[in-house]
């Protein structure tokens, strides 16, 4: 199985398809070399950058469809540290979180664990299926993943209380590839390394007037390190800086990519590109007597993160290999999932045709296995 090659005319132009880092234009990576003398290694207090990170708010404020009074908000660190950032600034007492995957329960677990915090009522659900928060008593923060990159089920948004209680959204791998109401939301954030085709390393939070005032009350109240406080982030945010250095070429990256699918259509167009690269694997995968998609409900199937499980009499290691060792990369299946199962990024920079060819190549390889 290791040695078979894949004929040249089923390979997609593009054989990326990770979940995060996930692939990059060429024509990004262009810009940034065309950039690389005025932007790269030029002070981020300085008017080149900080009219980059102004680009890149307001172009995220235009694809999502920001509500007035709502701001974009730009930090270090990714959401991993956006979770951090959220424990210590915006939870007032207690959090609920909907639980239905690795990241989803990695937020729940640094709530839960925070000692300034009451215990975080966790509404978990098995992998593969979808959790979703309810409203409960004393609950100040509901928060659950737009898009659970670890099993690719993909959760409705919508505000959960209107008790003024914040509705805040994990939006890392959802955001720019999955229609979306800001609205419903007080605090959708992400990181630039997935639906965005950049680099990681920055985090990005849209905040609601709401969210804005519950940063300020919570900053004010309690100790925070300066590296997890909203608050500064804000007030950095407001005058297109970051607290400290960024990224820059990723802040490039990041630009080029909003400006992409803002000239394309939006968020609409976007949308409308990642459902029908999606179904084009879903839809392999019922009509194959070997796949089937791993989110048993439909509905519950993600647009930007497909996952297609293999009958017993397949090796799905052995064929996340030998697309590798073809050029086709990163479809191996989320590393603790455990599953005999591929893991297919298809973010609006994926061309649909692309993933048409990754299915005919899956095909190639399944009839010539043993
Ligand atoms: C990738 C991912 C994260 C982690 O992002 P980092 O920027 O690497 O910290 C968090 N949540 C979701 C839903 C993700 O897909």
């Amino acid at each position: 199985m290791e040695t078979v090659t894949i004929p040249t005319h089923l390979l997609p132009a593009d054989g990326r398809f990770g979940c995060g880092p996930s692939k990059v234009r060429p024509a990004q990576v262009d810009m940034l070399a065309a950039l690389g003398t005025t932007v790269l290694g030029t002070s981020h207090r300085q008017a080149p950058v900080r009219h980059l990170v102004r680009r890149v708010r307001e172009g995220i404020a235009a694809l999502l469809g920001a509500p007035d009074g709502y701001e974009v908000v730009v930090g270090n660190g990714g959401s991993t540290a956006f979770w951090d950032a959220a424990t210590f600034s915006l939870v007032r007492e207690r959090a609920q979180h909907a639980d239905f995957g690795e990241f989803g329960h990695k937020f729940a677990t640094a709530t839960d664990r925070a000692p300034f915090l009451a215990a975080s009522d966790i509404r978990a659900a098995a992998a593969g299926d979808l959790a979703r928060c309810t409203p409960a008593e004393g609950v100040d923060v509901y928060a659950y993943p737009h898009n659970e990159t670890s099993t690719g089920v993909v959760s409705p948004v919508e505000r959960v209380a209107d008790d003024g209680a914040l509705t805040v959204v994990d939006a890392t791998s959802a955001a720019g590839g999955v229609a979306v109401d800001l609205a419903q939301t007080d605090v959708y954030y992400f990181a630039p390394q997935k639906s965005f085709a950049a680099d990681g390393g920055l985090w990005l939070a849209v905040l609601s007037p709401a969210a804005l005032a519950r940063v300020a009350e919570v900053t004010a109240s309690r100790w925070v390190p300066d590296f997890l406080d909203l608050q500064l982030a804000v007030d950095n945010s407001r005058q297109d800086q970051t607290l400290n250095t960024p990224a820059i070429a990723t802040l490039v990256l990041l630009a080029e990519q909003v400006d992409w699918l803002n000239e394309n259509g939006g968020l609409g167009w976007a949308s409308g590109r990642t459902a029908a690269s999606s179904a084009a694997l879903y839809g392999w995968a019922e009509a194959h007597p070997l796949a089937t998609p791993f989110v048993a409900e439909p509905a519950h199937r993600s647009p930007v993160v497909a996952t297609i499980d293999f009958a017993e009499t397949v090796d799905a290691q052995a064929l996340a290999a030998t697309l590798r060792a073809n050029g086709i990369v990163d479809v191996e299946p989320y590393r603790k999932l455990g599953r005999n199962q591929l893991r297919v990024g298809t973010f609006p920079a994926v061309d649909p045709g692309d993933v048409v060819a990754l299915t005919a190549c899956i095909d190639h390889l399944l009839e010539r296995m043993g």
